[in-house]
């Protein structure tokens, strides 16, 4: 498969037609154990569907081959993959740099879940070079870093970053959640690991839960997989097929997502009523050249300020239609959402807050002009 181009991976890789039947689409395995013929005699090594199942085995072929890894292992959750990642990797002890805008649960993940067992964070802007190399201590095991930001949509130069991790001793970690494989392949920019929330736009379609880890080589593989076995927050069959189903057409839908969102900033950046428009594919975007050189698109995410402050945001998120008022992102319906109540209230009073007159948009496939006509009116109904 690594010859064909991304989008026939995202088809093909992993998932062969059923071989006793000639299905075209290989079957869900929706079962808990595998007859074994003698003690010991596991057909193709499956054995209890915690160690593996063959269901998950196809999305994660699929999974290591859109990124260019070596392998994958997917997980109930994206947090559910991060904290298998984390704890296969770290030892009490160690200290992890993060971004000062990083996803909120992976902030909570590490300072709530994992610091009373002795792994230590610190955040940092990770735009500045100085001030990361200020940060990396001799303990410093993971740089983690998002690009673009949720939810101001900052870039970070992922091949820079990694130089200097790599120089400290670290390894470096990219949630390409928001980008997706479609558009940024950090392994190839350096990176030693990815990991997604598989729920966004691999899924794609805000039907299910999933998460994964991409390996660039095998130095970490056999930990995390331990973790993965050993505790056991795997994908369900039938999430795995739905994540799986969704990948083959993340190609043709990021392409529409990017498209629609570079209209709405476009036309957002010349309405009066907001006083930013933060979207990577703007060339007013402080990343907006950094972006374009690692990315091949800018994906479907854009935050919007309200001039006239917080409770305009506030109402205007409360009033389009087709933009439905949700949490979660990257499906093909267009979603709103108040980040400073919503996705980012875990992280509210810290350094990592939102400011408060901005709204997230989560720009969907439908037709572009019907979704400005939805913010047109949306406007139009608040008082700014
Ligand atoms: C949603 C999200 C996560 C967490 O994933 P879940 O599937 O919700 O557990 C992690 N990182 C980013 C950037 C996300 O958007």
């Amino acid at each position: 498969m690594s010859d064909h181009s991304f989008a026939t991976r995202a088809i093909h890789a992993g998932q062969a037609p059923d071989p006793l039947t000639g299905a075209i689409i290989p079957p869900i395995y929706q079962a808990s154990t595998h007859v074994q013929d003698g003690i010991g005699g596991f057909r193709e090594g499956y054995e209890y569907n915690r160690a593996g199942n063959p269901t998950r085995s196809g999305l994660q072929t699929q999974l290591a081959a859109l990124e260019g890894g070596a392998s994958a292992l997917s997980f109930a959750s994206g947090l559910a993959a991060e904290d298998a990642l984390l704890r296969g990797i770290l030892k009490p002890g160690d200290h992890v740099l993060l971004g000062n805008d990083v996803y909120g649960g992976t902030y909570r993940l590490l300072t709530k879940v994992l610091a009373p067992w002795g792994i230590e964070t610190t955040t940092v802007e990770l735009g500045d070079a100085d001030a990361i190399r200020q940060a990396l201590r001799p303990e410093t095991r993971i740089v983690w870093l998002e690009t673009p930001s949720n939810p101001l949509l900052k870039i970070v130069d992922i091949a820079a970053t990694a130089e200097i991790a790599h120089a400290a001793g670290a390894i470096v970690v990219v949630d390409n959640t928001f980008a997706s494989p479609a558009l940024q392949l950090p392994l190839a920019l350096g990176a030693d690991l990815v990991v997604h929330s598989t729920t966004k736009y691999l899924g794609g379609h805000s039907d299910v839960l999933g998460g994964a880890v991409v390996f660039a080589d095998d130095r970490f593989y056999d930990q995390v997989k331990f973790q993965q076995f050993a505790v056991g927050a795997v994908s369900a069959p039938l999430d795995a097929w739905l994540t799986t189903r969704g990948i083959k057409t993340l190609a043709v839908r990021v392409r529409q997502h990017s498209e629609n969102a570079q209209a709405i900033a476009e036309w957002a950046a010349a309405r009066p009523e907001f006083e930013t428009v933060f979207y990577p594919g703007l060339s007013s975007h402080p990343g907006h050249e950094i972006a374009a050189r690692q990315m091949s698109g800018f994906g479907g995410m854009l935050s919007l300020a309200l001039a006239a402050g917080p409770d305009a945001a506030r109402a205007f998120a409360e009033s389009t239609e087709l933009f439905q008022l949700a949490e979660s992102l990257g499906g093909v319906e267009s979603l709103i959402g108040y980040p400073p109540d919503m996705t980012h209230a875990s992280v509210r009073g810290t350094s990592l807050a939102v400011p408060e007159n901005v709204v997230r948009l989560s720009v969907g496939i439908e037709d572009v002009a019907d979704l400005i006509a939805d913010l047109e009116q949306g406007l139009a109904r608040i008082d700014v």
